[in-house]
């Protein structure tokens, strides 16, 4: 094959036969915000693209069975105008408000997304904090991966050549919060993002806590040092400081990296991770 061929799927079924045929010779495209860019840039080159934007059942936010669930196509912009996860996912709701500008939200989907594995990638640490599941079909199989084992290292995932992502899913945690630092105060890629999600007992101590980190390493990743400090205990001044040192620990992104040192994400980590927790735990007070 010389450059691109192009064909529009109509349905998941379809996709998964043509995934199953060309396999690696095949690329998926969602809002191919991404995609665009491998085009232009000459990392994607000969290959059949597969355009599955037009397959409504892979789009929509639904609960149901107490859990929260998003289809693979659903867009930023729906993420971010969704009252359920503003209530109930408040960390995913949060990171879609300051994801890129209004006209690549348009277009950004939240299974590519992850399924393109940034370090920096705005939805994986909301998704890492609420423990998120991948529903991933391949012709003739669905399986479910926990997120976490989903990202592999840098740009690279679990996925086979032949699976396509089908939706996330995950519990509804309202007190989760997140926040990212770039050069810019918005629409800029991270150099730094956190997200919590919190549970606060009758004692007022730590009853779960998940943290989540992007672009402070090679994949996105949970924080579990600074999780471990805070199980368990009452939030203080010195326990946030204690998370804080804690947290240089989960950070290690690549020594190339020229956004940003080690050294300057572990510093503005600590504060932005204090402020991230008191978020989480005032999304339950409100
Ligand atoms: C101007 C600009 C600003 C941006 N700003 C941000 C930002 O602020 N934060 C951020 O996180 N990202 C940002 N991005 C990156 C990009 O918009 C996101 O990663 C987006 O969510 C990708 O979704 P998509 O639907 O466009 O994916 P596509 O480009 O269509 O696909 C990306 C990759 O995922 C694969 N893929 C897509 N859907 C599936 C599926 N269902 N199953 C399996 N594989 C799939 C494709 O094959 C491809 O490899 C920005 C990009 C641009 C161009």
């Amino acid at each position: 094959m010389s450059g691109f061929e192009y064909v529009r799927s109509n349905g998941i079924q379809e996709t998964l036969n043509i995934l199953a045929k060309e396999k690696e010779d095949s690329v998926l495209v969602a809002g191919a915000t991404n995609v665009m860019n491998d085009i232009r840039s000459r990392k994607l080159q000969n290959k059949i693209l597969v355009d599955i934007s037009n397959i409504g059942e892979l789009s929509g936010i639904t609960q149901e069975d107490g859990m929260i669930r998003i289809g693979a196509l659903t867009t930023v912009a729906d993420i971010a105008k969704s009252a359920l996860l503003c209530k109930q996912a408040p960390a995913l709701y949060q990171a879609a408000q300051v994801f890129a500008d209004p006209s690549t939200c348009n277009y950004a989907t939240i299974g590519g997304n992850i399924a393109h594995a940034c370090p920096a990638a705005d939805t994986a640490p909301p998704l890492l904090a609420l423990d998120a599941e991948v529903e991933i079909a391949k012709k003739g199989n669905i399986r479910t991966l926990h997120i976490n084992n989903f990202f592999l290292g840098f740009y690279s995932n679990q996925l086979d050549d032949d699976e396509l992502i089908v939706a996330i899913r995950f519990k509804p945690q309202r007190c989760s919060a997140f926040e990212k630092i770039g050069l810019r105060s918005a629409m800029s890629i991270a150099l730094l993002s956190v997200a919590v999600a919190v549970e606060i007992d009758q004692q007022e101590k730590v009853r779960t806590c998940a943290i989540a980190l992007g672009a402070a390493a090679p994949r996105p990743v949970r924080a579990s040092h600074a999780e471990a400090v805070m199980i368990g205990s009452k939030p203080t001044p010195e326990l946030y400081a204690k998370m804080a040192e804690a947290l240089c620990e989960d950070i290690a992104p690549n020594p190339k990296s020229a956004r940003a040192s080690k050294l300057y994400r572990e510093v503005v980590g600590g504060s932005l991770l204090e402020k991230v927790f008191k978020n989480a735990i005032g999304s339950a007070i409100e």
